[in-house]
Parts: C-alpha cells; sequence; structure tokens
C-alpha cells in the first residue's frame, strides 16, 4: 500500500498534488489533526475540466473489457488493502470501526457490480416500420458516455458513496471528477489511489478537494461538465440544481424516513430492527429510521422494550469493536441536535431515554409524544433520535408517514399480506421495506427518493443509465 498518511495530495487527472493552502482533517471524536488535503480553487476545476476532456476522450476509446479489468484491479486493491481503508472512514468520519469495515465491504461490492454492469450497457433494436413510409429502414439505439461527470459527495459514507459514482461512470466510458466532503476527503482519494494502481489511465478520474462552497460554483456551471450527481442534504442540493444549467442531475438527498409497526408483527424484530435503523452511523444515514408509527394496541410494548435495547448501546470510541455508536462528525452537528431535541421538548414531547451530549457525542435518544409545530416531526434530524408515535391504524399511519416533504424509503413490519400491499401503493417513498426498517439497502438495487428525497437513481445499473445517452441509428435500405 502506497499511503502515507502526512500532508497528502488530492489527485488531479492522475497526478498527485499538493497546493499551498491546505485543508485539516480532524478526529471529530477528539478533534485531534489526522492529516491535511489541499485546498484546491475554482481554477483547479477549470484546468481539472480541460484534462478530464481528454479523459473522457480515453475513457469511451477504453473497451469493455479494459474497463472491466481496471475497475476489478480497484476492488482487489481495496480488498487487499482492507483495514487501512476502514481505519480511515472510522478516523475522518464518525462510524465506528465495525461499521466501517461494512462499507468497505460494500464499496468492494459496488465496484464489482461496476465491473459486471459494463458488459451490459445495450440498447435495443427499434420498428420503424410501425411508422407508414418507413417499411424499408432497419435500425437500433445504443447508449453513449455522457461524457464529463461531476460528482459530489456527502461525509457520512465517505467511500462507498463516492465508489456509487465513480463506479459506474467507469463502467460507462466516462471521465469523472469528485469533490468530496471537505471534513471526509481521505477515503475518496483512497478509492483513487485504488484506480490509480489499478491502471486508470490518467485524466480519467480527479478527486479534487477544496471547500463547496469555493469550488463547487466552478463545477456545477461549467458548461463541458453534462452531468452532476449529487449526493447530500436539500439546501445544498437544491442550489446546485439552480446553477447548473442544461446538463442532466442526479440528486440524492435526505429524508426523515417513517416505519409503521402493526399489531400483527413480530415485535422483537420490530424493535431489533428499528432501533438499530435509527442509530446506524450516530444517526447520519439517509435512510435512518426517524419516525416509528406503532398500532396502539402494542405501543407500550414496543416503547419498552425499544427503549431496553436502545439503553444497551455501547456509545463511545470509534477504534473499538465493542463499540455500538461513535460521536457526530463535530460537536457543531451534536449541538445542533441537542437543540432540535431541545425545542421539542419545550414544546411538549416526553423524553424516553437519552438526550445526553458531551463533545460530539449524542446518547442514542428516544422521544415520543412529540407535537407537530417542532423542527423535529417534519425535518431531517440527522442524528441519533427516534420519534415513537402511537396510531390507531393503518390508514393514519400511512398519513402521517406521507405528511412530509421527503420520501426515500419506509418500512411496514406486518404479517398481513394485504396491509403490506396497502402501504407499498400509498406510502410516498422510492422504496418499501416490508418487515424490515426503512435502513436496508443492496448496492444493486434502484435507490433514489421521490418528493424533496431527490432526482433519479443510483444503484450501478440505474446510475449507468443516468450516465448514458442513447444514440439512434437507422439504415434506409
Ligand atoms: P452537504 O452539507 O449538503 O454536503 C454535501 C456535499 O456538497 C459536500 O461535498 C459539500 O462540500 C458540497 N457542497 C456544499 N455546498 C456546495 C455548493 N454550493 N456547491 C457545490 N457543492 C457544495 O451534506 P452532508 O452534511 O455532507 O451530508 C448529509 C446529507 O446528505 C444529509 O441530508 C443526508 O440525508 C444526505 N445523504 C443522502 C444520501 C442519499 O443517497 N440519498 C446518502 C447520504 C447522505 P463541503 O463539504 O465542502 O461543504
Amino acid at each position: 500500500m502506497r499511503t502515507q498518511m502526512t500532508g497528502r495530495k488530492m489527485f488531479f487527472a492522475g497526478k498527485w498534488v499538493g497546493r499551498n493552502r491546505s485543508i485539516d482533517v480532524r478526529d471529530p471524536q477528539d478533534n485531534s489533526l489526522i492529516d491535511t488535503v489541499p485546498a484546491a480553487t475554482a481554477e483547479d476545476i477549470l484546468q481539472c475540466v480541460e484534462e478530464a476532456k481528454e479523459g473522457a476522450k480515453m475513457a469511451a476509446a477504453m473497451s469493455v473489457h479494459e474497463r472491466m479489468s481496471v475497475i476489478n484491479k480497484a476492488a482487489a486493491y481495496i480488498e487487499a488493502n482492507q483495514e487501512v481503508y476502514a481505519y480511515t472512514i472510522s478516523r475522518e468520519g464518525s462510524k465506528t470501526i465495525r461499521e466501517a469495515t461494512k462499507e468497505v465491504e460494500r464499496c468492494i461490492q459496488t465496484l464489482r457490480i461496476s465491473a459486471e454492469e459494463a458488459r451490459r450497457i445495450h440498447g435495443e433494436t427499434i420498428s420503424f416500420d410501425q411508422m407508414p413510409g418507413s417499411e424499408n429502414r432497419v435500425g437500433y439505439y445504443q447508449r453513449i458516455p455522457i461524457g464529463i461527470i461531476g460528482a459530489i459527495t456527502p461525509f457520512n459514507d465517505p467511500l462507498n458513496l463516492v465508489a456509487h459514482k465513480v463506479g459506474p461512470a467507469i463502467a460507462a466510458g466516462n471521465a469523472i471528477i469528485v469533490k468530496p466532503a471537505t471534513v471526509t476527503p481521505l477515503s475518496a482519494l483512497l478509492l483513487a489511489e485504488a484506480f490509480a494502481e489499478a491502471g486508470l489511465p490518467a485524466r480519467v478520474l480527479s478527486v479534487i478537494t477544496g471547500y463547496g462552497s469555493e469550488i463547487g460554483d466552478a463545477l456545477v456551471t461549467h458548461p463541458a461538465v453534462r452531468m452532476i450527481s449529487f449526493t447530500g442534504g436539500l439546501e445544498a442540493g437544491e442550489g446546485i440544481v439552480r446553477k447548473a444549467g442544461l446538463k442532466k442531475i442526479s440528486m440524492e438527498l435526505g429524508s426523515n424516513s417513517p416505519v409503521i409497526v402493526l399489531e400483527d408483527a413480530n415485535l422483537e424484530e420490530a424493535v431489533a430492527a428499528t432501533v438499530s435503523g435509527a442509530f446506524w452511523a450516530a444517526g447520519q444515514n439517509c435512510l435512518g429510521v426517524q419516525r416509528v408509527y406503532i398500532q396502539e394496541q402494542i405501543m407500550e410494548a414496543f416503547q419498552l422494550a425499544f427503549v431496553e435495547m436502545t439503553n444497551q448501546y455501547r456509545v463511545g470510541n470509534k477504534l473499538s469493536e465493542q463499540t455500538d455508536m461513535g460521536p457526530l462528525i463535530s460537536e457543531k452537528e451534536a449541538i445542533r441536535v441537542e437543540n432540535i431535541v431541545n425545542e421539542a421538548i419545550e414544546k411538549g414531547a416526553r423524553l424516553l431515554t437519552g438526550g445526553i451530549r458531551e463533545g460530539a457525542f449524542y446518547s442514542p435518544t428516544v422521544l415520543t409524544d412529540v407535537p407537530e409545530n417542532c423542527t423535529i416531526s417534519k425535518e431531517e434530524i440527522f442524528g441519533p433520535v427516534v420519534l415513537l408515535y402511537s396510531v390507531e391504524n393503518l390508514d393514519l399511519a400511512i398519513k402521517k408517514a406521507n405528511d412530509v416533504e421527503y420520501g426515500l424509503q419506509a418500512g411496514i413490519f406486518t404479517n398481513d399480506v394485504r396491509k403490506a400491499h396497502e402501504a407499498i401503493a400509498k406510502l410516498d417513498v422510492g422504496g418499501i421495506m416490508v418487515n424490515d426498517s426503512s435502513d436496508y439497502r443492496i448496492d444493486a438495487m434502484p435507490f433514489g427518493g421521490v418528493k424533496k428525497s431527490g432526482l433519479g437513481r443510483e444503484g450501478i445499473k440505474y446510475a449507468i443509465e443516468e450516465m448514458t445517452e442513447p444514440k439512434v441509428v437507422c439504415f434506409k435500405l
């Protein structure tokens, strides 16, 4: 493994380069300095796009077997160095080492699926003779690479969410410029290292480190960047959509996911899955369970079991294998979560457990009786806080679950197949998990939201569709 974890350089069109100005990367757990990365400028982005123009030609010229081979080699490199990757994710972000290890395993999967999907990018024949006068024509469409993709990624899955853009982009024959979250750039740079080691032609991939507020516009508004693939919060996403101009946009945004638990559900399974879904990655998870609607007959039993399991969570040192939950990404974020919880309590919510902040740590928190007029009822909390609601019936649960601006994923626990189907038909979300929480995903499924949770879908095959365009060919005979 080549990585030298001091004064990291950024991956600029196949070269590792530094800049005079740098950004400190700190461990949120104790604020210790892990490394520094260059603070790129808008001029860097402009130059990088010029390089990527060549990169796009090179990527498109790679045969499918070459693309597959390079992606598989990158996956193998990560597999051979799994511990370094997991340690980096855990150190710079807020995941525990166990959560980080899972992310590395998923990243390897994401890349291997990307390599596989490269051989399945095809079009279809077209029956031109359906149009009178077109009897003597035959043809087809094929899918061609879109060109240069600008990828902007968040802090909470700093490796796998980058792989979800880089893998499909390269599989489809595109060049890609990644701007990772400023607080977690090291994992994305490690991904670039895997591709460099795998022999990806220079200029096809860049990972440019810098503040979104300083370099974002240059990437987003550049006319040669044909697609912006963004994963992050609603505010930044909406700003990007307004500025991007005429290009493809893929938006993977936030949510405040609901889970419905009906009286006939397996209580033990429902509790275990919703607790894990609420507190995975300290709740900093776009699929995280935020609102649980429990049928009134089982509310008391569910609540008791839920709080008991929550209280068993071991919060502490991220790097210990024993730890279940680490800190939030910063003390500032923990204070934001604390304020939102306190506002709910002041307005009448009941705190069942948690609500304690120490630096960047916030204890797993369970609230009930949360009034509608609290921020937490409608907005995304993005922290380890879950709201339990008692509901009379499925109808009301669905109505309340839908009564927010987000719609990424939802879960329902029931053994009644009709009720499950009713929920599937009526919940306004991009995915529904029956007998699981909203927090379930495999990397090969179509993934994305409706309403303010986003636009477009990821999940390799679906990302490839967004990252390619059909080109029609017609022969007049
Ligand atoms: P964020 O603050 O929106 O930042 C995301 C990325 O956007 C970062 O790289 C950030 O750069 C960049 N950015 C910010 N302002 C920008 C601008 N004006 N122009 C261009 N880029 C800009 O989100 P976050 O706090 O990292 O992540 C949390 C959010 O992501 C949550 O809402 C979560 O639900 C969502 N998320 C969604 C999914 C999904 O698949 N649907 C997955 C994971 C996370 P800087 O770091 O330099 O500010």
